[in-house]
């Protein structure tokens, strides 16, 4: 549903925001943020300021389910997610109207405002459960081909969403320091395993999907209303440890190579914000298996994909002495995913799972067919076998300690104002301290 929240002539009486890369008055992001020494509280980013919902909330100029919605936002925004997407809608039209060019009411709504500057922020929801799927079908069929080259993909992935049950207490926003994680390493040519520091520490692109509403549990969300629990999505960098992957992964999928931290971006890009840049699903190969009906809906299919455009940049520690800028490793699209969203609902709930609002998900690493968008140094470099060869003459097989790694991600359609999504950003700082 296009809205006049969307209209590409709309200007915000907040300057920064008109002509600004992420946050124009078209977004209206919702986060968690802490002004200057003060409590976490409910915000929308606009331009280079963060909107304070607590004020909203306490304010005349909020009504209806709006209100009901800012009020909802405390220091977690679960209770907000937990509202029927018909209450977001509301908030973000009533804030945009309250934030537009020549609003009568700017002097009032100026003082909810902060510098985003200023501000430290927080992951914009209390994260219950947090699932990371596998549905970018090149990272897939790349990552496939250097360990069963003849079979890159396994029988059931064009038949189901593939995941794991990822570990939510160690994701952070952007900016939490890297710690390269310690575990047991075995070398192909060593009979046993040794325990030191990973030597394969690797990036995933991904998109973070995060769920509103809820199902009771063995009750599994239908195909056609599963999209309704798409609440929104940030970046997501789902750091890997390869070397302790390899060894641990068979039978029962990665651990230790996970678990150490994933990062994503602060703020909620709403569902509300994305719908002109909604698109079709990527088409399937005439030879390709229809998916069983729990998967299919016809109108997921045409509106399931999304236009956004995907980036990584690396800046080693050297090109930061050297006060090079950061180099661009990867221009990547995510309509490169084999399943959508909605999709991924309805197959982790089939079974009667439980989806919590301020639940998440990874889509899975999003990889381009070409090596233009890779995503992650596992494919670039071939597993270390063919270096990234960067600007100032480094080398790269795998991530190095001082090495800044930042996602990007910008939504763009013909016709509409593109927004972005705000960081993702990680450096490699020190190796955890192991016993062996
Ligand atoms: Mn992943």
């Amino acid at each position: 549903m296009i809205d006049e929240t969307h209209d590409p002539a709309r200007l915000s009486f907040v300057a920064s925001a008109n002509g600004h890369p992420d946050f124009p008055i078209q977004n209206l992001p919702f986060g968690v943020f802490s002004p200057a020494g003060a409590a976490p509280r409910g915000g929308v980013a606009i331009g280079d300021q963060v909107l304070d919902l607590s004020e909203a909330a306490a304010s005349p100029l909020l009504s209806g389910d709006a209100q009901l919605a800012a009020a909802a936002c405390g220091g977690q925004l679960n209770d907000l997610l937990a509202l029927p997407p018909q209450a977001r809608r509301d908030l973000r039209r009533q804030l945009s109207t309250l934030l537009v060019k020549g609003s009568e009411h700017a002097q009032t709504v100026s003082a909810w405002l902060h510098p985003a500057a200023l501000c430290e922020l927080h992951p914009p929801a209390r994260i219950g459960d947090y699932t990371d799927f596998y549905a970018g079908i090149h990272h897939a069929l790349n990552v496939g081909r250097q360990f069963r080259p003849d079979q890159p993909l396994l029988p059931n992935y064009k038949h189901m969403p593939i995941a794991y049950h990822g570990r939510a207490s160690s994701i952070r926003v952007s900016g939490a320091p890297v710690f390269r994680p310690s575990g047991q390493r075995k070398a192909p040519d060593r009979d046993t395993p040794d325990f030191g520091p990973s030597e394969r520490l690797d990036f995933e692109l991904e998109l973070g999907v995060w769920i509103g509403g809820e199902n009771a549990l063995g009750s599994p969300v239908p195909i056609a209303e599963a999209g309704r629990r798409v609440a929104g999505l940030c970046l997501l960098n789902d750091w890997s440890a390869r070397d302790l992957q390899t060894w641990e992964y068979q039978p029962l999928g990665p651990f230790l190579a996970k678990n150490f931290l994933t990062t994503i971006s602060p703020w909620i890009i709403t569902a509300e914000a994305l719908e002109p840049f909604r698109i079709a699903a990527q088409a399937r190969a005439p030879s390709d298996p229809q998916p069983l009906p729990y998967l299919w809906d016809a109108q997921d299919q045409a509106h399931g994909g999304f236009s956004i455009i995907l980036g990584v940049l690396l800046r080693t520690q050297g090109m930061r002495e050297r006060a090079e800028p950061p180099v661009k490793i990867s221009h990547g699209s995510a309509r490169h995913l084999y399943w959508t969203a909605a999709q991924m609902v309805a197959h982790h709930t089939a079974g009667g799972c439980d989806l919590r609002p301020g639940d998440l998900f990874g889509t899975g690493t999003v990889s381009t067919p070409d090596d233009e968008g890779l995503g992650s140094l596992l494919e670039m470099t071939r597993g270390g076998r063919a270096p990234l060869h960067l600007p100032g003459g480094e080398t790269r097989g795998f991530l190095e300690d001082g090495d800044e790694v930042s996602l990007t991600g910008r939504a763009e359609a013909e016709g509409f104002v593109g927004i972005g999504f705000g960081p993702c950003v990680g450096t490699v700082r020190i190796s955890t301290l192991g016993v062996s």
